[in-house]
C-alpha cells in the first residue's frame, strides 16, 4: 500500500487506540481485551470487517449467540464465522470523521455484547487459552495466533517454498506444453480468421495459451522457458495466419486444396492475385496482439517467482 492510504487508514486507527501495519494494510492492536484486525472492505466506501478469534470455556464461538449482534445493531453489517474466527462488517460513514464515530461505536458494542456472553480472546488456529495470542502476519496475511501455532507455521511455509525452489524446470515437457496451447491459439487464428474478424484476440490467445501450456507441463517458467515459448508463438502465429489464408483460397479455387494453397501463397502474392499489404497487416496484427497478451502473463510469472511473502509479528 503507498503512503496516502496508510495515512488514511492512520486517521482510522489512532482514534481507536490501534495501528496500522503498512506492509499489509490492515489496522490492529488490541481492543477491550480482544486482539482484532480491521481490513478495509471496500476501497471507495469506508466499511470494514474487523476480525476477532474468539471462544467460550475452551469451545469454538456458537452461530446464533455471536450472530445476534447483527439484528441490534444497524452499522453492525455482517457475521461470519470461520473456526474460532469471528468477523463482523462495520458500517462507515460518509467522510472519514463520520467513519471514526461510527467504527468506535460498532467496537465497543461488539467488545461489550462479546464480554457478557463470555468470550476469551484465543490463538484462531489451536483456540489456546494457556498461552499469549498476538497479531501477525503469515505469508502476507493478518493472523491472530499463539506463540507456537506462529513458529508451526513458519515452519510449513518454509518446507513449502524449499519444495518450490527445487520443482525442476522440465523444459521437454514445457516445450511439448507450449507446441500444444499453441495449436489452440493457431486454431483461434483460422477459425476467427474464418468467420471474418480482425485477428486480434487470437493474438491474446495464442500468448496464453502458448505460455499456460509450457508452465502447465513444464512446472515452472524460466527465462529459456520463456525464450522456447516466445520463438513457438513466433512460428505458429505465422503458420496459423498462412493457413488461415490458404483456406481462404482453396474455398475461392476449386482445384486448389489448402495445402497447395499453402505451399503456392507467396508465389499468389507476388504475382498479385493476393493484397500482399492485407496478408501483411493481419499478420502484423495478430504479432501485435500476441505480444500484448504475452507481455503482462509473462510479467506476472516472473514476478510470482520473485514474490516470497513476509512472516512476522506485527
Ligand atoms: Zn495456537
Amino acid at each position: 500500500m503507498n503512503k496516502k492510504e496508510e495515512k488514511t487508514l492512520q486517521k482510522f486507527a489512532a482514534p481507536l487506540g490501534l495501528s496500522v501495519d503498512g506492509k499489509n494494510g490492515v489496522i490492529y492492536g488490541e481492543y477491550e481485551g480482544y486482539h482484532v484486525y480491521l481490513i478495509q472492505v471496500n476501497h471507495n466506501s469506508y466499511s470494514f470487517a474487523v476480525n476477532f478469534s474468539l471462544n467460550k470455556a475452551g469451545e469454538l464461538p456458537q452461530q446464533d449467540e455471536v450472530k445476534q449482534i447483527v439484528k441490534e445493531s444497524k452499522d453492525i453489517i455482517d457475521c461470519v464465522i470461520q473456526g474460532y474466527q469471528v468477523i463482523y462488517t462495520l458500517r462507515g460513514g460518509m467522510t472519514v470523521a463520520k467513519t471514526v464515530d461510527k467504527l468506535g461505536l460498532s467496537l465497543q458494542t461488539i467488545s461489550a455484547f462479546l464480554h457478557k456472553l463470555g468470550y476469551q480472546d484465543t490463538c484462531a488456529l489451536c483456540g489456546t487459552n494457556e498461552s499469549d495470542v498476538s497479531l501477525y502476519t503469515v505469508e502476507g496475511s493478518p493472523a491472530i495466533l499463539c506463540d507456537d501455532c506462529f513458529k508451526k507455521q513458519q515452519e510449513t511455509i518454509s518446507i513449502q517454498t524449499r519444495e518450490q525452489r527445487n520443482v525442476k524446470e522440465a523444459i521437454l515437457s514445457g516445450t511439448v506444453g507450449a507446441f500444444l496451447g499453441s495449436l489452440i491459439g493457431a486454431g483461434a487464428i483460422i477459425l476467427l480468421g474464418q468467420l471474418g474478424y480482425v485477428a486480434a484476440i487470437s493474438g491474446i490467445v495464442m500468448a496464453i495459451c502458448s505460455i499456460k501450456g509450457y508452465e502447465l507441463l513444464g512446472k515452472k517458467l524460466s527465462t529459456k522457458g520463456i525464450i522456447i515459448v516466445s520463438v513457438i508463438m513466433l512460428m505458429m502465429v505465422y503458420v496459423g495466419n498462412r493457413l488461415d489464408w490458404s483456406i481462404s483460397v482453396a474455398n475461392y479455387y476449386t482445384d486448389v486444396d489448402i495445402f497447395y494453397a499453402f505451399r503456392i501463397l507467396p508465389d499468389l502474392i507476388r504475382e498479385g492475385y493476393l493484397e500482399g499489404s492485407q496478408y501483411y497487416g493481419n499478420l502484423a496484427i495478430v504479432y501485435l496482439f500476441s505480444a500484448i497478451g504475452a507481455i503482462p502473463t509473462i510479467m506476472s510469472a516472473i514476478r510470482e517467482r520473485k514474490q516470497t511473502q513476509e512472516s512476522y509479528k506485527m
